[in-house]
Order: C-alpha cells, then sequence, then structure tokens
C-alpha cells in the first residue's frame, strides 16, 4: 500500500490552525453565531456527500430535537478536490478519504442504500434496498453523475487504457497519475479537454495540464512533449479578473488553446481522439487526433431519480436534469419542502465543495426558517471558489460571485490575487482538505 505522501494533520492540529489563523473564513458566517431552533419534524437527506453530510451537521447544531435520516450507499468518503492532487503526485491514495461513518455526524440516523425514487406529493423516498421513507422535510443533495456512457470508445473501467485518462474518479486519479509520469518524461503528443455539459470543477482540467507541463520541465524533457487544451467553452475561463493571468500563462508554457471543442469519441486502440469545433460562423468541423497522453471528462449530469421524479429544470439544460431551485434559498420551486443544494442542483455557479461551504449555512437556516412556518429569508451570492494549480508551488486561487465578480476571501483580499501565489497553494495542500473533513463536515465552517 503506497504511503501517505503528506503529513496528516489531525483534529486538534486543526483546531489550533483555526484558532491562529485568520484565514478561517468562518468568521462573519451564521455559523460563527449561535443559533437554536425547536423546531421539531422529520428531515430525509439523500446523499451524504460535501453537500449532504454539512447540511445534517449544520442541523443537529442548530435544532434542538434534531430528526434526521441520511440515506448513502457509500462506506468511504471521498475528499474529490484531492483526486487532482493524486493525479499530480502530491498525495498518496490514501490521503483523500474518511471512512463515511466517521464522516456522519452523532444522533443522524444512517441508511446506507441508494435512493431510486422520490414522490414528492406522498412525501416518500424509495431505496434499491426496497425501504420506504416518509418525510416532513426533503434535503436533496446526491452530487451528479459521470455520464461515461455518453462518450463513445471508453468506459470508467478502461480508464488509462491506450493512454486514455481521467481523474474525476478516484481509480481514474491513481492511473491518471501512472499516465502523467510516462508522459512527461518519454515525450509525444499530450491532449487536455473537459466536456460539454456543466461539471465539477472546472479547474481539475486545467490543473492536471498545467502540472503535466511543469513537471516534465523538471524531468528536462519539456522538449519531448506537445500540448493542446480543448474546451468546449467560449474560453478558458469565464471570471475577468484571472482570465489574462490564465491565458498569459498558457501562452509562456505554449500550451496552444482550442475554444469551443468537445471529444466526440475515442479508439484507445489507435490512440486516437475525434474532436468536434464549432466554427465562429455556427458551423461545426470534426478532427481526428493522434495522442501519446489524453486527459478527458466524460459528459455530467443528475441522477437519473431526480428528472424521472420530476424535481428537475426541464427548461434550462432537460438533458443535464439539475434540480430546480431558487438560485438565492435552494428551496425548489415547485415543492417547499424541498431543498437543494451542491452538484446537483442548478444554481448557476461553480460546482465546488468551496461553494458548498457557503451554501450550507444558508441552506439549512432557510430550512429551519421554513419548518418554523417563517418564510426563508437568508440569500446566497452564488460565491464559489477554484484553486487552479498552475505549478507544483504555485495557485491561482479564483474566488467569486453568480455576476463573476472576484470575491476574495480575508485575509487573501490583503494581496494581489489576479495572480498565482505560493500562499494559496499552502492553503491547497495543506489547509483546505482538514478544513473539510474537521471543519466544514463539523458544520463549524
Ligand atoms: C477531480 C475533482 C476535482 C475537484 N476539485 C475541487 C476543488 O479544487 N475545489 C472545490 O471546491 N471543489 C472541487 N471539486 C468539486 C467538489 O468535490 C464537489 O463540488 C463536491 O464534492 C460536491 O458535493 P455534493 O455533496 O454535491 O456531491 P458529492 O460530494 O459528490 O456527494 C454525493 C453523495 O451522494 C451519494 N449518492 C449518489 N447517488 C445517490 C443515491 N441515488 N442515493 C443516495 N445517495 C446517493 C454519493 O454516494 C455521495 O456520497 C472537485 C471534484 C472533482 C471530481
Amino acid at each position: 500500500m503506497e504511503k501517505s505522501k503528506i503529513k496528516k494533520m489531525d483534529r486538534r492540529d486543526f483546531v489550533k490552525l483555526l484558532a491562529a489563523s485568520a484565514a478561517a473564513t468562518a468568521v462573519g458566517t451564521p455559523a460563527a453565531r449561535a443559533f437554536s431552533s425547536d423546531a421539531k419534524a422529520k428531515i430525509v437527506v439523500i446523499g451524504g456527500g460535501a453537500a449532504g453530510v454539512s447540511m445534517a451537521a449544520r442541523l443537529m447544531r442548530w435544532l434542538s430535537s434534531p430528526n434526521i435520516t441520511l440515506i448513502d450507499p457509500s462506506d468511504k468518503h471521498f475528499y474529490q478536490p484531492g483526486f487532482t492532487l493524486i493525479a499530480g503526485g502530491i498525495y498518496g491514495k490514501d490521503d483523500v478519504y474518511m471512512e463515511q461513518k466517521d464522516c456522519i455526524p452523532n444522533g443522524v440516523k444512517w441508511i446506507k442504500d441508494s435512493v431510486v425514487e422520490v414522490d414528492p406529493q406522498k412525501r416518500l423516498v424509495s431505496t434499491a434496498g426496497g425501504e420506504k421513507i416518509y418525510y416532513d422535510f426533503l434535503v436533496l443533495t446526491p452530487g451528479l453523475e459521470l455520464k461515461w456512457d455518453k462518450i463513445e470508445g471508453i468506459s470508467a473501467k478502461e480508464i488509462g487504457v491506450g493512454d486514455a485518462y481521467c481523474l474525476y474518479d478516484y481509480e481514474g486519479a491513481i492511473k491518471t497519475w501512472q499516465g502523467v509520469q510516462k508522459f512527461a518524461s518519454q515525450g509525444g503528443r499530450g491532449i487536455f479537454t473537459d466536456t460539454y455539459t456543466k461539471h465539477k470543477c472546472g479547474g481539475a482540467p486545467k490543473k492536471i495540464c498545467l502540472l503535466t507541463e511543469h513537471l516534465s520541465r523538471k524531468n528536462g524533457a519539456r522538449e519531448k512533449l506537445d500540448f493542446k487544451f480543448c474546451t468546449a467553452s467560449k474560453e478558458l475561463y469565464d471570471v475577468p479578473f484571472f482570465t489574462p493571468r490564465l491565458l498569459e500563462i498558457y501562452e509562456q508554457r505554449n500550451i496552444p488553446i482550442s475554444l469551443n471543442t468537445r471529444v466526440l469519441s475515442i479508439d484507445t486502440a489507435a490512440k486516437k481522439v475525434r474532436l468536434q469545433t464549432k466554427n465562429a460562423d455556427g458551423s461545426k468541423s470534426v478532427s481526428t487526433e493522434s495522442y501519446d497522453f489524453l486527459h478527458f471528462l466524460p459528459p455530467m449530469g443528475s441522477p437519473n431519480f431526480v428528472s424521472e421524479c420530476g424535481l428537475a429544470d426541464t427548461e434550462k439544460l432537460p438533458d443535464e436534469g439539475w434540480v430546480d431551485v431558487d438560485k438565492k434559498t435552494f428551496i425548489h420551486k415547485k415543492y417547499p419542502n424541498i431543498i437543494s443544494l451542491g452538484d446537483v442542483s442548478n444554481l448557476p455557479t461553480s460546482k465546488t465543495s468551496a461553494a458548498i461551504r457557503k451554501q450550507v449555512p444558508i441552506a439549512a437556516k432557510n430550512l429551519i426558517s421554513i419548518m418554523e412556518g417563517k418564510t426563508p429569508s437568508l440569500e446566497y451570492d452564488g460565491y464559489a471558489a477554484c484553486p487552479i494549480i498552475t505549478d507544483y508551488g504555485h495557485v491561482l486561487m479564483c474566488e467569486f460571485d453568480y455576476d463573476k465578480k472576484e470575491k476574495i476571501s480575508f485575509p487573501l483580499s490583503l494581496m494581489d490575487m489576479s495572480t498565482e501565489s505560493r500562499l494559496a497553494w499552502f492553503m491547497k495542500v495543506y489547509l483546505l482538505k482538514p478544513m473539510y473533513f474537521y471543519g466544514m463536515l463539523n458544520g463549524i465552517v
């Protein structure tokens, strides 16, 4: 078993760090203020990931008589932002998870099963194992699914075959690190892509591209490598405060960018990828390109039961099935006793756990308001963050809101954050993971 590459920070270290650091960005959030409610009702949480466990923890803290059931089939709770660090060789494979039983708050009833149906009229949830669970209020946080079947020529199990990699699942991240090391020393042509649907952490494909390029320089092999970065979007990054520096980095590092370009299919035997580019006049051109290393993303969407049960947004991106909520309060547009946040929701911001950290206190308070028969009063401004690793040692810490306006947290706001920094690298590699496991999942930050 591979040894952990990062010195473990335990709960005590983390609390000390929080106390010592003004970087405790929780200061000023509703969490920092004492709050308690006597509201009583049965709450069911679907999905115990970043959003579901954090919501359960907040509600356990804020309700005097909580009655919470959480449904999730997984034994392990993954810190997914760590997948990029595994793929870049910065974290070891055991650095990114905890046992789910140690993450779910004491007092929450855990049903270890998958939800297959929600009947919002009857307030009834059905699981694959045949259980039926009634709720008064539903927290819908099952995250998103990687739709491997929507990409021709490769499946999740085949990641790594024909040097086609994807770090968006745990095993894929481990394999990607093998591929990155080989490519960054032997050389060849590397193609890096994202996908055309909304996807979690839009930064990850860029990060692995930049890390690979830097590793090849560290290996003294850069002149043996050719790079191409393809994005299905019309620009590399859409937050004007950060975009110029990111574009400059790609230019300085000689990584050409192909906009409006998506993967149609992969031929792993021939090591060829078929790409489709939307041209300025609206026409589409298709090219087949050879590669020695490919990093791709599958399309993404909500778990199927969301659309099947009439909970999805049917107007905007209907094929992707995101839960239809009010973008400020997180309350479902049709069913006021359902609240949804995180990756599965149609919130028009980046799908990141950094965004969820800001969503949770607002969602929990708004849910309690409804339980008390009041109108939800807290509003979310779309805050999200994406730490783009630009090399081994630097991160461009992108923080922004619904208006794509930069929204830099204290104490980073004291610095020029339009460029990459060592401090942000330190936060990304050493601080954010303990903050997630011991702070966010405990309902503290
Ligand atoms: C490679 C990668 C890099 C990332 N980098 C960053 C980063 O740098 N910064 C950042 O902030 N974010 C990052 N993210 C995004 C972040 O991890 C997600 O936004 C976050 O985990 C979403 O939380 P969630 O609770 O909505 O979903 P998840 O955390 O995915 O949790 C969903 C949970 O629901 C459960 N579930 C699924 N279906 C069902 C069902 N039918 N019934 C019951 N339970 C179900 C799952 O088992 C899972 O436990 C990254 C993600 C990836 C994959």
